[in-house]
């Protein structure tokens, strides 16, 4: 497996995937380090969490360093990013325990209660857009409940994901409670069919999520899947025109374009539509784009030069279907993954840009007669992760929130992840939650304990001393 520097096109590091029999070894000693990791307290969970936000904290420079040599993020968006993986270590260090407590629930027994116990090793399928983000949304909560992680992170980032195992090592973590593997995407069916394995998350492509919910059905294993999105933003009539434009603007560049949550499908009302579309190119025009090193520029390259390649491919295709191209829209001469800011408008159903995912710098404007048909053309995708509404009037759009099909909605305001709140999508943006107390309860057992008539408050007690109440 070789990493490529998306700025210059030149080879980092060649990896060699590691053997059948050395992963099968590691998955057993991630099993064994599990009976010990599911009897530590939370107390001691809490303080080795802290320890590797701490550690994050102190490598922050060379961690956003590796990111940028890997895949392109800016310096500046990947301190930002090892910070955030901080600050979620430290807030499951610190509500994992409430989030996981048992529930006293009344029933016919004597006495009843929810427990939440851990399930053993669960398998992460990583992506290469936020390297360290997305592996520590999933790893502080699973680890924190009492599982032990195995990462299979994209092959173009081997360097974070072998940095993120480093990381727990540093913080004092018993080893094998985190463990980065060096496999091939191909492989990652036998490992979901491990015996050892208990569930699978992962986050990619809506391909990979159902090639892996099909095989975790198969093995009757738990999966969560956090896949692609096409997030609509709906500017009204009625909008602040100012800030929906650069909220909009933000939101399409994040991460240079290849966010799952970045705004890709603009649905502008049409008494807005052409004062918003010259505005928005006009901020398109002024972005710089370059070496992801330079302090001054806006975005870098994209991670790879295919996926480059396919996001001029589509592109081109919507012009080619229709869609009129205002800003961008030509690949630079010279090395490196490089995409200019691009806007296309007259975007409609049934082009590349409305019905698929482009995860590159590119703006796709599509007008709406009225608000009814604005919330037919958001829905009318394959996806549902994030959506924004511009409105002035607060009550209008909470009711278009409720109409929208996806996992969150914004209002005034762009689409991110925040530890404190539920994260994911529905249709084929996938299912299951990370963050907040919904992400943790993901990979546990939900175990109902009854004590029949005549079981004293002692047994009780004697259990939740068991998980740490
Ligand atoms: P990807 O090609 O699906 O790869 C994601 C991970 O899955 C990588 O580790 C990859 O390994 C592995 N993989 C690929 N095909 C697989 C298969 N058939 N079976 C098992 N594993 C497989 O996605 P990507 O290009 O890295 O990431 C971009 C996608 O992720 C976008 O669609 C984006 O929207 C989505 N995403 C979603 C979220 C969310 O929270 N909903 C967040 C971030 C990104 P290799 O690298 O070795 O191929």
């Amino acid at each position: 497996m070789e990493s490529i520097n998306p700025h210059s096109g030149q080879k980092l590091q060649s990896y060699i995937a590691e053997s059948d029999e050395a992963v099968s070894i590691r998955i057993q000693a991630a099993n064994g380090a599990y009976h010990d990791w599911k009897m530590t307290s939370f107390a001691e969970r809490k303080k080795l969490m802290q320890a590797v936000a701490g550690v994050l904290r102190e490598r922050k420079a060379e961690l956003a360093n590796l990111m940028a040599d890997e895949m392109g993020k800016v310096i500046r968006d990947g301190l930002a990013e090892v910070q955030k993986c901080a600050d979620c270590c430290d807030f499951y260090a610190l509500h994992a325990e409430t989030f996981l407590q048992d529930q006293r629930v009344a029933s016919d027994a004597a006495q009843s209660y929810v427990a939440f116990d851990p399930l053993g090793v669960i398998l992460a399928v990583m992506p290469w857009n936020f390297p360290f983000w997305q592996v520590f949304r999933f790893a502080a909560p699973s680890l924190m409940a009492g599982n032990v992680g195995v990462l299979k992170h994209a092959s173009n980032v081997s360097g974070c994901g072998l940095a993120i195992q480093d990381a727990f090592a540093a913080a004092g973590f018993p080893q094998h409670v985190f463990t980065t593997l060096l496999i091939e995407s191909s492989r990652v069916e036998q490992l979901i069919r491990h015996p050892l394995v208990r569930a699978v998350t992962l986050t990619g492509s809506t391909p990979a999520g159902k090639s892996v919910a099909s095989i975790a059905g198969s093995e009757l294993k738990k999966s969560v899947l956090e896949l692609g999105g096409s997030d609509a933003y709906i500017v009204l009539d009625d909008a602040d025109l100012e800030q929906a434009v650069d909220t909009c603007v933000k939101s399409r560049l994040i991460n240079a374009g290849q966010s799952c949550i970045a705004a890709k499908r603009f649905i502008v009302a049409s008494s807005l539509r052409r004062e918003f579309e010259r505005r928005y190119a006009e901020r398109f025009r002024t972005i710089r784009f370059g070496d992801p090193k330079d302090n001054s520029v806006d975005i870098g390259p994209l991670a790879r030069a295919d996926l480059r390649d396919q996001v001029h491919e589509q592109v081109q295709r919507s012009i080619g279907q229709g869609a009129r191209l205002l800003a961008g829209g030509t690949v630079p001469q010279g090395p490196g993954a490089y995409y200019p800011p691009t806007v296309l408008t007259d975007v409609r159903p049934g082009m590349a840009a409305f019905d698929e995912e482009v995860f590159g710098p590119v703006a796709a404007i599509i007008e709406a007669n009225d608000e009814r048909h604005a919330v037919a053309l958001a829905n009318q995708s394959a996806f549902g992760l994030g959506s924004a509404i511009f409105s002035t009037d607060q009550a209008r759009a909470d009711r278009i929130a409720r109409e929208l099909e996806a996992g969150s909605v914004f209002i005034n305001a762009l689409v991110k992840s925040d530890p404190r709140l539920p994260f994911g999508g529905v249709k084929q943006s996938g299912y299951g939650r990370e963050l907040s107390w919904f992400g943790i309860r993901e990979f546990v057992n939900i175990k109902t304990v009854y004590h029949a008539a005549g079981a004293d408050k002692h047994s009780h007690d004697a259990a939740a001393g068991r998980t740490g109440e």
